[in-house]
């Protein structure tokens, strides 16, 4: 519920990308190539953005260890509220974005859950 600002923002992104929602996994998911997406991800090479419970991708096969990677930064929007964005920005402009310890913790994230499932799936 905290999040709900910044949630309201990615669907304006989201649709502003002209893209279909759909849902997955407790997110929003709109997936474009124009718009919003085509400034803010395809021209600059990324692949994902989340605002909140939205997730705004060029990719339409999102892999799920990017989509727990953006699922970890809908957390991190629901911990922090609307300091979510100045304390981000805080990070990336002094740290650079890998090094933005929010990235850092969803890169863990991603990296632990497909671990564990490159585990599981090894076991059967
Ligand atoms: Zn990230």
């Amino acid at each position: 519920m905290r999040s709900l600002p910044y949630t309201l923002l990615g669907c304006l992104l989201g649709l502003g990308s002209l893209g279909r929602p759909r849902l997955a996994h407790g997110l929003l998911l709109f997936q474009s190539r124009r718009g919003f997406a085509w400034l803010f991800l395809a021209r600059r090479g990324f692949v994902a953005v989340t605002f909140g419970r939205v997730v705004i991708t060029t990719d339409p096969a999102l892999p799920l260890p990017t989509l727990m990677h953006e699922q970890h930064h809908a957390c991190q929007y629901e911990r922090l509220g609307l300091l979510f964005l100045p304390v981000y920005l805080y990070w990336h402009l002094r740290a650079g974005y890998a090094a933005n310890p929010l990235e850092q913790a969803a890169a863990r994230c991603a990296e632990q859950w497909a671990a564990e499932h490159a585990a599981g799936s090894g076991q059967e």
